[in-house]
């Protein structure tokens, strides 16, 4: 299957009856600031280089950025805070995501995540997340990436979940990369949440080494 055949299933997929009615409940009243823009208000595909080695997996979108725009962290803080150190590390052609068609490009990564459709208070249940995790295994088929960059504690444990590692030892530690028994690189960082990102739990700097170690990992056995 190829990744246009996938993307196309994920936005089609209604799978979740309390995701669905959210992201459209959230789509119809809008927020004041956006009320002349037609949110998407359907589940957020994969996007970036098809040829990625890098696999960014983040949580879900946010009610008013991706769900409103229709690309992962598109639109909101998050993205504002990612963009910036994708462009920097060499990754994204450019820093700014405001919408679809802006001419933003990814080189060498792809962003996922471990839920397509907004939760309400960004809580996606342990039932919707198995729902939605083969999207996430046909994303790690297809793309084969050398390193998978879990941004979050639920990305990370549901990366381990799938390649059914169970070992004491891996610990979602911000920084920490662990070479995984399947042979890919799996490189923790804190979510670009602004709950993180204003309160100085990841910063610039945090963040900016994250991907410079994705970088050198590429290149690492
Ligand atoms: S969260 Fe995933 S499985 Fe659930 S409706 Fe959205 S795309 Fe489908």
């Amino acid at each position: 299957m190829r990744l246009d055949t996938l993307n196309k299933q994920i936005i089609a997929c209604r799978k979740c009856q309390r995701l669905v009615e959210w992201r459209e409940e959230v789509a119809r009243v809008k927020r004041k600031a956006y009320m002349d823009w037609e949110y998407w208000g359907k589940p957020v595909p994969g996007f970036g280089d098809p040829q990625a080695r890098v696999l960014v997996v983040g949580l879900a979108p946010g009610a008013h950025g991706s769900n409103r725009t229709g690309r992962a962290f598109t639109g909101d803080a998050s993205g504002g805070f990612l963009y910036p150190a994708l462009h920097r590390a060499g990754f994204a052609n450019q820093p700014n995501a405001e919408r679809r068609g802006d001419d933003l490009r990814l080189m060498d990564l792809y962003i996922a995540a471990v839920a397509r459709c907004a939760p309400p208070a960004n809580k996606p249940s342990p039932e919707e997340l198995n729902n939605c995790q083969p999207y996430l295994v046909r994303e790690l088929e297809i793309l084969k990436p050398k390193v998978i960059v879990s941004l979050g504690r639920i990305a990370f444990e549901r990366i381990l979940r799938i390649f059914s590692i169970r070992d004491p030892a891996l610990k979602f530690v911000h920084g920490a990369a662990y070479k995984l028994n399947t042979g890919h690189w799996l490189l923790c960082s804190y979510h670009p949440s602004q709950q993180n990102t204003l309160t100085g739990k990841l910063t610039v700097r945090m963040f900016d080494a994250i991907w410079s170690s994705a970088r050198e990992l590429i290149e690492k056995d």
